[in-house]
């Protein structure tokens, strides 16, 4: 499991408004990725042996076996050293609830309230 930290944000709309909230930061090193990489391939494994008495979408099988260590590294590069926010915040604009989650390589963040259309910008405070 990535280790998981508290982190305090800001959310600030493009007329200047300022919330701030408390969300979760987890981290992923090289473990926890090869770890998740690994619950993939086996994953693909488990449905490929499922799909063996399905007449037609048996033919499926050999493409599922290829690709699995492939989908298996693009998860372990894609999860690798990555970081990821995710929480609950309120629009800086129309203070209704906001679900964050986002992995956070470059700081600020933008989005979108799906509630007012408002831009926002999320920073660390
Ligand atoms: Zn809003």
């Amino acid at each position: 499991m990535p280790t998981t930290q508290p982190l305090t944000i800001c959310l600030v709309d493009t007329q200047g408004h300022r919330t701030q909230t408390e969300v979760e930061r987890q981290e992923w090193n090289k473990k926890d990725a090869s770890s998740k990489a690994l619950r993939f391939f086996v994953g693909m494994i488990i449905v490929a042996l499922l799909m063996i008495p399905i007449p037609i979408v048996h033919f499926g099988i050999p493409i599922i076996l290829l690709f699995s260590p492939l989908v298996a590294f693009i998860v372990y590069k894609v999860y690798s050293g990555g970081t990821d926010i995710k929480g609950e915040a309120k629009c800086p604009a129309c203070n209704e609830a906001l679900p964050i989650r986002s992995s956070c390589d470059h700081w600020p963040i933008h989005g979108v309230c799906p509630n007012c259309k408002a831009s926002y910008s999320i920073e660390q405070c």
